[in-house]
């Protein structure tokens, strides 16, 4: 089974009059088990075609599928995401984690016991045991971000999206979101990433798709693709 198929999703926003076309026939697919680093600079259209993929956003053509089903067309194919989107605001600040993990496992159809139960795991298993019963606001970014990815794990989806998940975290966090993607991935999860750093894609993926003026302008294994551009021009407009 493919965990995440995206055909040949095009996007263009109206803003005031005019037309700006984000997206333009990208098409992804990963499987479960696989990280795929979806590359680009700024503005190239990852956050666009990764909102499609989560169902946030409509395509104007082109399909998503997520484990078989459309996220578009059938709500059940929610259950099978998870997504850290814009930063970590999807859990609530003046919530602990362990009542962010309790609610969002609720929302994402768990019972209360299954709720609490993966909650816990997820806690000893992201190291956020002691700050469980703090506010989130308190937490620093890294714990904070880790918190993100728990809840976004809470429900056990097949497929985790995850737009810039180590941008704005000091050294130590980052390696520990880093160990934490790994992690997820040898669990059998399939995950699509975005980055604009060359060196995360290195570090974390299987594949990259580098995407640029919302096109696929390459996609190949990540060992082949840094072999390519390690030391080029690319490197330097990446950054
Ligand atoms: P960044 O890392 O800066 O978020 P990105 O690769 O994720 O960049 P997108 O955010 O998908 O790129 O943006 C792609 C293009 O679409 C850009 O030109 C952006 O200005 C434009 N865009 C994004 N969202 C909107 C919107 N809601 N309305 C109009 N234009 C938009």
């Amino acid at each position: 089974m493919i965990a995440l198929e995206a055909y040949n999703l095009s996007k263009t926003y109206r803003d005031r009059g005019k037309q700006i076309q984000a997206v333009r026939d990208v098409s992804l697919t990963i499987k479960p088990g696989e990280v795929l680093a979806f590359l680009g600079p700024n503005g190239a259209g990852k956050t666009t075609t990764i909102k499609m993929i989560a169902g946030l956003i409509r395509p104007d053509s082109g399909f998503v599928k997520i484990a078989g089903s459309d996220p578009h067309r059938d709500p059940c194919a929610l259950k099978l995401l998870g997504a850290v989107l814009e930063g970590n605001r999807n859990v609530y600040w003046r919530l602990s984690p362990e009542e962010n993990l309790e609610y969002f496992g609720m929302l994402r159809g768990l019972d209360q016991r299954q709720a609490k139960r993966y909650g816990r795991s997820l806690l000893e298993r992201f190291g956020l045991m002691d700050k469980r019963r703090s506010p989130v606001q308190a937490l620093s970014r890294g714990m904070q971000q880790k918190l993100a990815i728990a809840v976004a794990l809470v429900h056990q989806p097949q497929l985790l999206l995850l737009d810039e998940p180590t941008l704005g975290l000091d050294v130590e966090a980052t390696e520990n979101v880093k160990a934490l993607v790994r992690e997820i991935a040898e669990e059998g999860r399939a995950i699509l990433l975005t980055t604009h750093q060359l060196d995360i894609a290195e570090q974390l993926s299987d594949r990259v798709a580098i995407i640029q003026a919302g096109e696929i302008i390459a996609e190949e294994p990540t060992r082949e693709l840094i072999r390519q551009f390690s030391g080029s021009a690319y490197t330097i407009e990446l950054e």
